[in-house]
């Protein structure tokens, strides 16, 4: 039985890999055998499948420009503002702009546009008390940065 032996042969048909007088031949099995077709056509599917899943085809100077990219990010941003600063002077800002932040959110900066209207002493003394507390730890921090800014100056 011939089918058998035209079977194996189909990937190397579809290859390209026969001889011309094979390759009639299993033409000629092909279109008595609707195995040998659908067969036939799994290895095109494959092939095409293939040919559609390879990576898009890569542009020249892709490689560079990924490489470009990864630059541009590593280049100066709002940040890096920071890293020229003195460690304890970023800290200073960073704790003095959630304390200011703090401040504008908290109860006192509301109450202050309701005393107007209405005034509320208890939550307003509460608040105050609160506030005040935070800034003289932020003036005693603040302090301290100076002395050590300075003592790193005079070395
Ligand atoms: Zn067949």
């Amino acid at each position: 039985m011939m089918h058998r032996y035209f079977k194996k042969k189909l990937s190397s048909y579809h290859d390209n890999e026969l001889g011309a007088n094979e390759r009639k031949r299993l033409e000629e099995h092909l279109q008595t055998c609707g195995e040998c077709r659908r067969e036939l056509a799994f290895y095109q599917k494959m092939s095409t499948d293939l040919k559609t899943q390879e990576a898009p085809h890569v542009r020249p100077f892709f490689a560079q420009r990924v490489v470009n990219r990864a630059e541009t990010k590593s280049r100066p941003s709002v940040w890096s503002v920071f890293e020229w600063l003195p460690r304890p002077v970023f800290s200073f800002l960073l704790v003095a702009s959630i304390v200011a932040f703090g401040y504008l959110m908290s109860p006192l900066s509301q109450s202050s546009v309701s005393t107007k209207v209405e005034p509320d002493y208890s939550s307003l003394f509460s608040s105050t008390t609160q506030t005040l507390a935070s800034r003289d730890e932020v003036l005693a921090f603040v302090l301290f940065n100076q002395e050590s800014e300075s003592a790193g100056e005079n070395k």
